[in-house]
């Protein structure tokens, strides 16, 4: 089926461990390779209640993803190695391009030669009043490459029944397993289960952003988004300096 070839996205999906990653690998809730000249970021949003009004959190750690462990057409020029942070808990009043009732999101794009022959900072505790489900157990990973396709209703009509036909013959047990696939990933496509697809558009320049990277909820990380959902990371397709939008779904 050649006419869904343009459809296809490559995707890396993460198989999240429980284990003891250093700030050289790639994890979910490991230590950052930070250098410690650099200030450790922390979330904009002031707190309005509880002792630490006055205080910005500290970040935590989310993810660090290393491109000799996962590459893909994810990585801008230059870049190889992403680092996720985020404050761990509910923001009712979140900055702009922030998902209501989330954590708060911040990314950095690094190039890791740069930063490994210089001292790496000791990350601050995490704040006291963090919800548990947003404190990641620290996990190494194993990561499986493959193609994703989105819901049937982002592709042209007359494409839809092809899509879905391929959805049948690939498990006529009728579970759909190449499109919108589930879990930690990078690349790929969104699931729109809850509402019509509404793929943001970039703040600064217009376009359709694409979907960088899922933050799933699982008992491995024991991460919890949502109502066991995802945190979904879109970016400019062609400027990755371009303010990223965090969705909810
Ligand atoms: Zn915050
Ligand atoms: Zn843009």
């Amino acid at each position: 089926m050649p006419e869904l070839a343009p459809y296809g996205r490559e995707a890396a999906r993460f198989h999240p461990e429980r284990g003891m990653p250093g700030v050289g690998d790639s994890s979910i809730g490991g230590p950052l390779l930070w250098p410690a000249d650099e200030p450790w970021p922390r979330c904009p949003v002031r707190q309005d209640d509880g002792p630490h009004q006055s205080e910005l959190m500290a970040m935590v750690p989310l993810a660090q993803i290393y491109a000799r462990d996962v590459p893909g057409p994810w990585w801008p020029d230059g870049a190889d190695l992403l680092q996720v942070l985020w404050c761990p808990v509910e923001h009712w009043d979140p900055p702009v391009g922030q998902a209501d009732m989330s954590p708060v999101v911040e990314l950095r794009w690094r190039r890791a030669a740069e930063l490994s022959a210089a001292p790496v900072a000791d990350p601050p505790e995490p704040p006291e009043h963090y919800e548990d489900e947003y404190l990641p157990k620290p996990c190494v990973l194993s990561v499986e490459h493959l193609t994703d396709f989105p819901y049937s209703e982002e592709l042209p009509s007359e494409l839809q029944p092809v899509l879905e036909q391929l959805v049948k013959d690939t498990d006529p047990g009728g579970k759909d397993v190449i499109t919108r696939v589930a879990g930690w990933k990078l690349g790929g496509w969104p699931t729109w289960h809850l509402n019509q697809p509404r793929t943001p558009e970039c703040e600064a320049c217009g376009k359709r952003t694409t979907l960088l990277f899922t933050i799933a909820s699982d008992e491995v990380t024991d991460i919890v988004v949502g109502r066991w959902g995802e945190l979904r990371i879109f970016t400019c397709p062609t400027n990755h300096t371009h303010p990223f939008i965090a969705d909810l779904h």
